[in-house]
């Protein structure tokens, strides 16, 4: 159907054009053959006036709806004959009429496939356009400078509604017809288009299309204005920059800040390092490393050792992890940060306005600091769903698991995700009796099918109970024991448990230091725009706090931005740059990606082809006995271009990275093909990969004519 309409378009456009130049008529839309027969045109008018009219306007509609040149002549001639009035009325409605047109065919012919070929890269323009289209339209139609016809093309392959184009499109042309048309009023005295587009006349009209640029940049002061309004500025500030929160982006945004010499205050009511350093990445690592040694040591058998027996006791795994935070909590300390430059303070921030921060210190003491910009980096919390009795059975999130001393015998952990997965496989393997509840059909949900497959089948090969599709509904305790409730299938399913861990998400920090009362715009998250401002253009947002990724190292690429913006800002800013993205789930197989996975890459409609280079055949992976896992590219199809990558298998988060950079800087899989990969190493598999792809997409003509080559060759 869509392929009729298109070929219908293609057909009238290609047979209007041809006529066009075949038969000549350009030859009637120049001035001089305008002005040979303006006398004639006029008694043509004034004899049969809606003839005229009507052929004028239509003649109009043709030129510009077919993007042929002529349109300015047209438009003094129509105002020479009709004069200023009449003019102005056809040549406006006619215009915009062509130019609406131009815009729809562009749309039937080019805005499919140039959004299924670039609509990665155009994600930005056209949010930008769905946001503020009009705007943007109405200020390049002001410019005359801007080719018309440009435009109406340009504009057809983005997602702006025809009607707003017309509307948008009409208004902002009308100034320039009024000059034209008016300028065809005397066209006795014009001898060329530069007699009416002027260099004078075009500064004029740069000038008014810079009008709108300047009123919203107006706007946005006044705006702005209006949300400081009730609280008085302070005339002189005690700081650059008030940091709030000294998790992953809290310290990075205060390194920043003292790097570059700013006065910069970091307040830290808990724990220096965050969730990450504390209760997050490095004992969650850590623990998975004792876990893992333990899994190696039951598989001894496979590396041709006869008997490997671990004799442990938890607590002192627990007991490591805790060291592993210690020896690493140096890197985020008090200490650390004062070194840098940075004012450290232990306590609690509140906002008080705008510009001021009250902080409170252990021992009661209050220092309020006036300060320019203040960064919010109050991180987030594990939520946890009210389910009831939740709190009757009590339960374990990832802020507690940590105290724990006594391996649960029975534990249930309640979620599906990286959180819940991690912690899953490592407390089984630690001698827990592990059950993992997942409402959602599979784990890992946001992953490709076939990477939930492979780590649920990993874990219920090491004796986990995964039970996916288990909504939990409530807990009982019955004589004693605590029971989970699940629905799945439609029945009640009864999972008896001794510990339960809650892992079903987190939560950022909002509420408690002066937001609500403030006026900074939540959801799930502070609202922030592309530079990481809040509604308040002083007070920007970094972190799990701001969304919307919830990683350490996502946080920190955030953080460069809400700094660098709240200390520069207005002369400089930078808008936060989310185009690649990598993050990776540390369990066994380990599983990572950077850019689309196959179901976004559906989902969204981007053409993509697909490449596969299982890594059970990769020599080290095999030495190892970790021959298992995938490398799986998503390529725009025909080029090498990468438009994501998941791979499942050992050390997937570190062979990653050259796919991050490769997507980072445009590097195709040719060139990683072309790179030299140590051998023998897991990362030959980024290679084998690339190598798959080639493969595929070997010129076969070519080579069927360097065989004829070589046949020739050997005679
Ligand atoms: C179990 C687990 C494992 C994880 N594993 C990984 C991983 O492997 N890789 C990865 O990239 N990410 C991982 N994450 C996520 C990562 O920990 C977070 O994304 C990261 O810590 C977010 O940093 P942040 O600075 O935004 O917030 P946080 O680290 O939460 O820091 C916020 C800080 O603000 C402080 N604060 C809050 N309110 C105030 C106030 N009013 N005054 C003063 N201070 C305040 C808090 O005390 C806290 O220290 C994991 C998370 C968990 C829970």
């Amino acid at each position: 159907m869509r392929l009729d309409k298109r070929w219908i378009v293609i057909a009238a456009l290609a047979l209007a054009i041809a006529l066009y130049y075949g038969l000549d008529l350009g030859r009637f839309l120049s001035l001089e053959f305008v002005k040979s027969r303006q006398a004639e045109l006029e008694a043509w008018r004034a004899a049969k006036p809606v003839a005229a009219g009507a052929t004028a306007f239509l003649v109009y509609v043709v030129v510009t709806g077919l993007s042929l040149p002529g349109a300015a002549v047209m438009t003094l001639a129509v105002g020479a004959i009709f004069g200023l009035g009449w003019g102005t009325l056809i040549v406006s409605f006619a215009s915009t009429i062509g130019a609406t047109l131009a815009f729809l065919a562009s749309r039937v012919l080019f805005r499919d496939w140039v959004q299924s070929r670039f609509g990665d890269r155009l994600a930005a323009v056209n949010a930008g356009i769905q946001r503020e289209g009009g705007f943007y339209l109405f200020t390049l139609r002001l410019v005359p400078v801007f080719p018309f016809f440009v435009i109406n093309l340009a504009m057809g392959v983005t997602p702006i509604r025809p009607w707003t184009f017309y509307w948008v499109s009409q208004l902002g042309m009308l100034a320039a017809t009024v000059v034209f048309v008016n300028a065809g009023t005397q066209l006795a005295r014009i001898e060329s288009l530069s007699d009416v587009a002027s260099p004078g006349v075009l500064v004029s009209f740069a000038l008014l299309g810079l009008f709108p640029l300047l009123a919203k940049k107006a706007l946005d002061v006044v705006r702005a204005r209006r949300v400081y309004a009730p609280w008085p500025r302070p005339r002189r500030f005690d700081r650059n920059l008030v940091v709030i929160g000294a998790g992953s982006a809290g310290l990075v945004t205060a390194y920043i800040a003292a790097a570059v010499r700013a006065k910069v205050t970091l307040v830290e009511k808990h724990r220096m390092g965050g969730d990450c350093l504390n209760t997050g990445c490095v004992p969650s690592k850590a623990l998975i490393r004792s876990a893992k040694l333990l899994s190696h040591i039951r598989r001894a058998g496979e590396f041709g050792i006869r008997r490997a027996e671990a004799e442990f006791d938890f607590a002192d795994v627990m007991e490591r992890v805790q060291r592993v935070v210690r020896e690493i909590a140096p890197h985020d300390s008090v200490e650390r940060y004062t070194g840098l430059g940075v004012d450290v303070v232990e306590g609690t921030a509140r906002i008080v306005t705008p510009w001021e921060v009250e902080i409170t210190r252990p021992d009661g003491t209050v220092q309020r600091l006036a300060t320019r910009s203040i960064v919010i980096a109050t991180g987030g919390r594990p939520a946890v769903p009210p389910i009831p009795g939740i709190d009757r059975v009590g339960y374990l999130t990832s802020d507690t698991v940590w105290g724990l001393r006594v391996l649960p015998r029975r534990l249930v952990v309640l979620g599906g995700g990286p959180i819940g997965s991690e912690l899953t496989q490592a407390f089984a393997r630690l001698g827990a009796q592990v059950t993992q509840v997942e409402m959602e059909p599979r784990l890992l949900l946001r992953e490709d099918p076939e990477v939930s497959e492979a780590v649920a089948r990993r874990f219920v090969a090491e004796g986990i109970d995964v039970r996916v599709g288990h909504e939990a509904k409530r807990f009982e305790v019955v004589d004693g024991e605590k029971i989970l409730v699940a629905k799945h299938d439609g029945s009640e399913v009864r999972i008896p448990f001794d510990a339960l861990l809650v892992a079903t998400g987190r939560a950022a920090n909002l509420q408690g230091f002066g937001l609500e009362e403030l006026g900074v715009v939540t959801g799930r998250t502070i609202e922030t725009n592309g530079f990481l401002q809040t509604n308040f253009p002083n007070i920007y947002a970094a972190g799990d706090v701001a969304g919307p990724y919830q990683f350490t190292h996502t946080a920190a690429h955030q953080a460069w931005y809400a700094a660098v913006n709240a200390l520069f800002a207005p002369f400089r800013k930078f808008r936060a740059d989310y185009t690649v993205i990598p993050w990776s789930t540390f369990v066994e197989p380990e599983v990572a990606r950077v850019g689309l996975n196959e179901l976004e890459a559906r989902e969204r409609n981007v053409p993509h082809e697909v490449t596969v280079y299982g890594i059970g055949d990769l020599d080290r992976a095999i030495a190892d006995g970790e021959a298992h896992g995938f490398v799986k590219v998503l390529t725009v199809p025909g080029k090498d271009r990468i438009l994501g990558v998941t791979i499942v298998g050992e050390h997937a988060g570190d062979l990653l990275a050259e796919f991050v950079l490769a997507m980072k800087h445009g590097i195709g899989l040719d060139k990683i093909l072309g790179t030299i990969h140590t051998y023998p190493t897991l990362a030959e598999a980024n290679k084998y990969a690339a190598g798959v792809w080639k493969r595929a997409h070997a010129p076969q003509r070519l080579l069927a004519w360097v065989e004829r080559f070589h046949a020739w060759r050997r005679g």
